[in-house]
């Protein structure tokens, strides 16, 4: 049967992009729908505008350590609305080079909403369909209200933070997870009062326990109010703001509200269980490690499928499945061992097992060093890094590393590069210092702290 295309993506996200232009680039005849922006979470409302606003926000902080350090400098504050109009045009560029790039690999760009009308078929919202070999979703998930909080329609979530025409003076964050502990940071940067009420025990569940918990003492010496064991119950619209209420019988009245309480796949609507894709439990397209759904024609890459939801391993989803259906390279997409980092400030870089992931299948030794690096130290700041090493006692390997430091998403994407390899503590201690660096801590600490 002849179709229309050989590969019709469903999604101009990270995945989508990587997947249709290389495919296109092994020869195939690619289209691309995307309902909304080109570039997705990642470069609309996601990574790319939050770390924007976490350089701005860290200049606060850097003008009172300049002061410290002898300069003279005065600041007027931060100015939101200059800040906004210069993202919004840098937004507008980066989405202009998504759609440059596809278009020069030769991939047709269909702007609208694709629904799969067949297991070989897409229809967009001008109602054209069109058939193709293979059908690739990445169509990325999007941010959820928790629905048993009453009125918790009058909170947004991260979608909605970039579009402010005010920054907020006061602002309530609900979560403990990557998003609302960055924008607790940003805010408290831009000298927002941040209060964030997160209803576990601690914040970044699942984290290394001793570098969350460090986490959590700086955040909360930086002047962010972080309550755990909070959960919001109800917002209310009051006369000068909207009153949030908490489980603890907490109460505030903040002019923002913000939800980051976890994303769900955007799966629903889109035509996926009338042909048969399996759907798991949080709605998530169930794939197997060749990204291939339970209809074999359609694939799925990124957020949607629920596996790691970072841009990276979304992009290297999207890679792989071009190189293995049109490249004749059969490769898989390698899920093990994935650095990442958290933009609070300090940043919180991690890669490998936890603490507490390690010493269920191994003998460990662990190396932890804290301290305060010379750069703080200078100007009298208390906040002290983190460096932790978990080691294998037979094996030797390292098999975790985290980070809590200044950078420390720049520093773990190296240190990611030794643990991926395998290296072991003796490797790391062969290297030499580069000294003073407050990283040299990597391959100085001798002495295990404990071990288990
Ligand atoms: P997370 O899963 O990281 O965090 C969700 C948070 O919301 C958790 O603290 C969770 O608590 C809490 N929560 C969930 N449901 C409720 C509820 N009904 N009521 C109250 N609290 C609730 O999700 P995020 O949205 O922060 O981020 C989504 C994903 O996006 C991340 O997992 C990450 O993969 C990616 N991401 C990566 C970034 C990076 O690389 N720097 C930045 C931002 C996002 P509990 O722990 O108790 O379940």
């Amino acid at each position: 049967m002849a179709f229309d295309y050989d590969l019709f993506v469903v999604g101009g996200g990270s995945g989508g992009v990587r997947a249709a232009r290389v495919a296109a680039q092994h020869g195939a005849r690619v289209a691309l729908a995307e309902e909304y922006r080109m570039g997705g979470t990642c470069v609309i409302r996601g990574c790319v505008p939050k770390k924007l606003m976490v350089f701005a926000s860290q200049y606060r902080a850097g003008f009172r350590d300049a002061a410290g350090y002898g300069w003279r400098i005065e600041s007027h504050g931060f100015d939101w609305s200059h800040f906004r109009g210069k993202l919004d045009v840098e937004l507008a560029r980066l989405e202009s080079v998504y759609r440059r790039n596809l278009e020069s690999a030769g991939v047709e760009i269909r702007d609208g909403r694709a629904r799969i009308s067949g297991t070989n078929e897409v229809t967009l919202n001008d109602g054209r369909s069109h058939t193709a070999k293979h059908i690739l979703v990445a169509t990325g998930g999007h941010p959820v209200l928790p629905a048993q909080v009453k009125g918790c329609e009058l909170g947004i979530t991260s979608n909605d933070v970039f579009q402010l025409e005010e920054r907020p003076e006061r602002i309530l964050i609900v979560g403990g997870g990557y998003i609302a502990c960055e924008f607790a940071g940003i805010f408290n940067g831009m000298g927002s009062q941040v209060t964030q009420w997160h209803r576990g025990p601690g914040i970044l569940r699942g984290f290394d326990e001793e570098a969350r918990h460090h986490l959590a003492e700086i955040l909360t010496h930086s002047g962010i109010d972080l309550h755990l064991g909070t959960d919001a119950v109800s917002l209310e619209r009051s006369e000068n703001g909207i009153r949030a209420v908490a489980t603890s019988g907490r109460e505030g009245v903040f002019d923002a509200v913000i939800f980051a309480t976890g994303r769900r796949p955007n799966t629903s609507d889109i035509g996926l269980e009338e042909v048969g894709v399996a759907l798991g439990a949080r709605g998530e397209i169930v794939v197997n490690e060749w990204s291939q759904s339970s209809v074999p024609s359609i694939h799925a890459v990124g957020d949607v499928t629920g596996r790691i939801a970072l841009t990276p391993v979304a992009i290297r989803e999207g890679h792989a499945f071009a190189d293995t259906v049109f490249g004749g390279k059969a490769r898989t997409a390698d899920h093990e061992c994935v650095p990442s980092a958290i933009f609070t400030q300090p940043e919180f870089g991690t890669v490998g097992l936890s603490e507490e992931e390690a010493v269920h299948d191994h003998k460990v030794e662990i190396y932890a060093a804290t301290f305060r690096p010379m750069q703080n130290a200078f100007v009298g700041s208390d906040e002290r890094v983190l460096y932790k090493l978990i080691v294998d006692a037979t094996t030797r390997r390292v098999l975790g590393c985290h980070i809590i430091s200044p950078n420390a998403g720049e520093l773990i994407q190296l240190a990611g590069i030794a643990v991926k390899a395998g290296l072991t503590k003796e490797d790391f201690d062969r290297t030499v210092a580069v000294h003073p660096t407050a990283a040299e801590e990597l391959v100085t600490m001798s002495r295990p702290t404990r071990t288990a």
